[in-house]
């Protein structure tokens, strides 16, 4: 099975509304209409440019999506400072970032919270790119296959083939990210094949063949190619190289 590969930028805590208009702008100058055939490309600025990005996006018929970084599980109510997943669906958002390892971290997600969030995702149309990896303790340990599959589970607990067909999941070692050390392609194969197999047992062969399952952690213009190369890396989830317009772009070229 061919997937079409997804990339995919996070842009985290970066970029006012003026400066997300500008790199939305660049991006979008940039992109060949041709690669919509070939790539997938989705943006996740934070909750505050989603919109001012789409309205960029939409007004030059650039295939792009836009997603959110977090959203709230329940549909409204006394949760100050969250966001639903109704509001980020009426300004186009196609889907949300759940699970990221700084939100798990710095913010006490549980996996709980991570299937909570899913489940809210899929049951409106939405897709959720769950991120799952593991510290670098659990890889020194040597667990690194049960930790990140256990997340993998946990993450679609409830959730039936048909929509988790539509999610997307991230393998990100969180000793990769934003630290400038990689995986290897090798390393980041061997977990990404794992992650497909558990996604086989939970859906089913078919089902697993058609998820992607994206690498992050410093992915970038240097290493992307090797990453790309491996069978069961379908694309990046990519935080760094996203805030450029241009090496962003030749991560998506590295897709055709
Ligand atoms: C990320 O935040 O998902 C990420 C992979 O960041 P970076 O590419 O900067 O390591």
């Amino acid at each position: 099975m061919t997937r079409k590969p997804l990339m995919a930028g996070n842009w985290k805590m970066n970029n006012t509304v003026a400066e997300a208009v500008v790199l939305t702008q660049e991006i979008s100058n940039r992109y060949e209409k041709e690669w919509a055939e070939a790539v997938d490309v989705l943006v996740c600025p934070p909750f505050v440019d989603l919109k001012p990005a789409k309205t960029v996006l939409d007004f030059d018929k650039t295939k792009v999506s836009v997603g959110a970084q977090n959203v709230h599980w329940e549909p409204k109510g006394a949760f100050t400072g969250e966001v639903s997943v109704a509001m980020i669906k009426e300004i186009g958002c196609t889907c949300s970032i759940v699970g990221h390892s700084e939100r798990r971290e710095l913010f006490g997600e549980t996996n709980e919270d991570v299937n909570r969030k899913v489940k809210a995702l899929v049951s409106a149309g939405l897709y959720a790119v769950v991120c799952v990896g593991e510290s670098l303790a659990v890889r020194e340990e040597g667990t690194t296959e049960e930790y990140v599959t256990a997340q993998v589970r946990a993450a679609f607990a409830g959730v039936d083939a048909r929509d988790a067909a539509e999610c997307v999941v991230a393998y990100e070692p969180i000793w990769a990210i934003g630290t400038g050390r990689t995986a290897t392609p090798e390393q980041a194969e061997a977990v990404c094949a794992a992650i497909r197999a558990t996604l086989a047992e939970l859906f089913g062969d078919e089902t697993a063949d058609a998820m992607r399952v994206l690498y992050g952690g410093s992915m970038n213009v240097g290493n992307v190619e090797g990453l790309m190369a491996q069978p069961n890396i379908d694309g990046g989830l990519v935080g760094g190289a996203s805030l450029e317009a241009a090496s962003f772009v030749q991560l998506i070229e590295a897709c055709l």
